[in-house]
């Protein structure tokens, strides 16, 4: 079944087309990539998925459902991992996950925000204020923070730009198994490497563009 389906998506900024026609179904279950240089538009499709983006004209359904017309219930379904690193100062790495738990009305989120925190080794960091972590271990917290909800689809904006060899395969490991447990990944990389890695099928994106679209086996052996 289809968990995303994104249709005749199309963003301007100003006279700059950001996003020219994009059409793209990604399937449930499925490790998607999204591969592009810098300025293609990755993060302004993902942007609009998450609702922080407005489109000019398109429409997108998360598990059938419009995310307009459905923006809550869709919000849910959706664990969106920014690029951007941004934490309130004020409250620790457990604070953090709990109002994020807040947002989505639950209560008591012990168990999930546990096992987040041992999963992402960030157990020890649990008490300790964003302005104390490492660049690595608020890119974790960030995963972290997209995870509170349990949400069936997960989008990662190039979450190993800039993280170190060790981490970045501690990330690979641990969104390899959340692919195996169901959850449908959804991955922007300008890293080519990445994408060959991880991903079962891939879009390659340009300029706005959506230039091809095929398994990761098609696409290796048409270069
Ligand atoms: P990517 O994520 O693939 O690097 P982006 O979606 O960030 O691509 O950017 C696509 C294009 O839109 C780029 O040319 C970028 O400079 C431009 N762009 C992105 N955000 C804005 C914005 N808020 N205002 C103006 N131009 C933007
Ligand atoms: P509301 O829908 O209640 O107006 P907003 O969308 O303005 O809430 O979000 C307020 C804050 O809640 C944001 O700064 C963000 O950190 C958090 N938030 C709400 N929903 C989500 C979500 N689905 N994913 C991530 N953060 C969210």
């Amino acid at each position: 079944s289809v968990a995303i389906e994104i249709q005749n998506i199309n963003k301007k900024y100003g006279d700059l087309e950001a996003l020219k026609d994009i059409n793209l179904t990604i399937n449930r279950g499925e490790f998607f990539g999204l591969l592009g240089p810098n300025g293609a538009g990755k993060s302004t499709l993902i942007g609009i998925l998450g609702g922080l983006v407005n489109k000019d004209f398109g429409r997108i359904t998360v598990l059938g459902k419009d995310i307009i017309s459905n923006y809550r219930e869709t919000k849910k379904s959706l664990g969106i991992v920014p690029q951007e690193v941004t934490f309130d100062p004020y409250f620790n790495v457990r604070e953090t996950l709990e109002i994020q738990s807040g947002y989505f009305g639950i209560k008591n989120n012990d168990e999930k925000i546990n096992e987040l925190l041992k999963a992402l080794d960030l157990t020890d960091k649990a008490e300790i204020g964003p302005r104390q972590l490492s660049g690595g271990m608020k890119r974790r917290l960030l995963i972290a923070k997209a995870l509170v909800h349990n949400p069936e689809i997960i989008v990662l904006d190039e979450p190993t730009a800039g993280v170190d060899v060790e981490l970045r395969n501690s990330l690979w490991d641990y969104v390899i198994k959340l692919n195996s447990q169901g959850k449908t990944i959804i991955l922007t990389t300008h890293y080519l490497e990445e994408a060959e890695t991880l991903c079962d099928r891939i879009a390659i994106m340009n300029k706005g563009e959506i230039v091809k679209i095929d398994t990761k086996e098609n696409l290796i052996n048409s270069i």
